[in-house]
């Protein structure tokens, strides 16, 4: 059998990579000079790379892994399913059992009025599946002009042009014709960077109203749906203030529009609970499901829907369908790590152990000079860099910080990723207490390196506010 891995120089593997590899989100003349870091393979929460160094990878992959790396029982769950069937469809009025059990289970998982799963490739087409099944649910009600989502900026809901308009990022907008029509955004519960003078509850209300605004504005006979991450991921894991969920529960109680919780993030443990929905109380009529699925063991998504929903859309034939929808092999990889993070108990103990020591450690940052907040729900935490945490001022060179934050982290072995100037932190959810308080260190150490280079470099002026 022929192994991939350290086939040739580090040097020489970069060269064909920048030469013939077009990478997501990366701008290519950098990677050139640069090279990129070549990841080899991974055990538990450690990655290596071609050069034999041991990486502490604080982000779970993609905020994918969350029972770690290394694990034989998902390896031979793929095996087994490929000897015995590789692929079949489930269009046509077929069926596979791994696709059974694994709609089943989700079912069980998910709270008690979700029953129904479509299933994706990815997050970025559950998403798109989302805008057509809340609209043709719409459509088939008698009400085919509710066709407006709302979403919010600085969303992340994937990169297909579909999700990519869902989501709320005003870069990708601006490349390749995004949004498509009849997608609204409001603004993020970012009390940090967006509060202005109010207190984070006063705010998180304010920006809860928004969506009433909006609602109106539009019409409610217009709106379809609102889509929204329990806690927003890709933006910089903002934590909305505690007064935000209630108040867009009442909101979403008072208008006759569904509810779609994106939870392919904070869904399977990532919050300490199995969907984020559970944590920060809201009650979805569609959850949005990927990564931690499978633990990016396999590429696999998917949508869990409502009874009501299911049994309108029932009504006809849903003209939607992906050849890998219930994929056999990403379905079986996908049970058997439901499997591992139940019987293992690693949700409870994310939500009772490693958690709340995370959060005591991740919280302790915030005395650092160029930490301004530190937030954390579960296993998803950021802290804001400031050059004055009184003002919460922002850099004037917005982002140098977390660049250079993020690069001293990759020197001293530890994977953090920068959104802007917030650092980001989403370990695998089997993080023992020791490699958290590693982590912790490292960072810590990235941060002090990160000031004096920064100081060196003149990048600690504050933006005129
Ligand atoms: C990653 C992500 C997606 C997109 O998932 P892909 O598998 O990359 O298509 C959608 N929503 C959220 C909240 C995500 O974090």
């Amino acid at each position: 059998m022929a192994h991939l891995t350290n086939t040739a120089p580090t040097a020489e593997l970069q060269a064909l990579d920048a030469a013939h590899h077009l990478h997501p989100f990366t701008h290519a003349a950098g990677l050139k000079d640069k090279g990129a870091r070549i990841i080899t393979r991974a055990d538990g929460v450690w990655l290596q790379d071609s050069e034999g160094h041991r990486i502490l990878d604080a982000m779970a992959g993609l905020w994918c892994v969350n029972v770690g790396y290394g694990r034989r029982e998902l390896v031979e769950a793929a095996a087994a399913q490929m000897a015995e069937l590789p692929f079949y469809n489930t269009f046509f009025q077929t069926s596979h059992v791994p696709a059974i059990r694994l709609a089943e289970r989700l079912a069980g998982l998910a709270p008690e009025h979700l029953n129904h799963v479509f299933f994706a490739g990815s997050g970025s087409e559950a998403n798109d599946t989302n805008i057509r099944l809340v609209r043709t649910y719409w459509e088939m009600k008698g009400a085919p002009q509710k066709k407006a989502i709302i979403s919010r900026w600085n969303a992340y809901h994937g990169s297909s042009v579909g999700s990519g308009s869902l989501g709320g990022m005003k870069g990708m907008h601006a490349q390749g014709g995004m949004p498509i029509p009849d997608i609204h955004h409001i603004d993020q519960p970012d009390w940090w960077s967006e509060g202005g003078d109010l207190t984070p509850e006063e705010f998180g209300r304010e920006r809860a109203r928004q969506l009433e605004e909006k609602i109106l504005e539009l019409g409610e006979d217009n709106v379809a749906a609102f889509i929204a991450e329990p806690v927003q991921g890709a933006g910089g894991v903002i934590v909305p203030p505690d007064s935000y969920w209630p108040e867009v529960n009442r909101i979403l109680d008072k208008y006759d529009i569904l509810l779609i919780a994106d939870e392919v993030i904070c869904g399977f443990g990532r919050t300490g609970n199995w969907f984020g929905s559970e944590t920060m109380g809201i009650r979805p009529d569609i959850m949005t499901i990927a990564k931690g699925l499978s633990s990016g063991y396999q590429p696999i998504g998917g949508s869990i829907v409502s009874d009501e929903i299911a049994e309108v859309i029932g009504g006809d034939e849903f003209n939607h369908g992906y050849t890998y929808s219930g994929h056999p092999v990403a379905c079986a990889v996908a049970l058997e790590n439901l499997r591992i993070l139940d019987e293992e108990g690693i949700v409870t103990r994310v939500r009772e152990e490693t958690a709340p020591y995370l959060k005591k450690k991740f919280e302790s940052l915030a005395d650092h000079p160029l930490v301004g907040e530190a937030k954390i729900v579960g296993m998803m935490g950021s802290i804001a860099l400031t050059p004055d945490k009184a003002s919460r001022a922002k850099f004037e060179d917005g982002g140098a910080l977390g660049y250079l934050t993020r690069e001293r982290c990759f020197a001293n072995d530890l994977v953090m990723r920068h959104v802007g100037d917030r650092m980001i932190v989403s370990p695998p959810l089997v993080i023992s207490t020791d490699e958290i308080d590693l982590l912790i260190e490292r960072a810590r150490k990235s941060l002090d390196e990160a000031m004096d280079e920064a100081e060196r470099q003149g990048l600690l002026r504050a933006a005129a506010a």
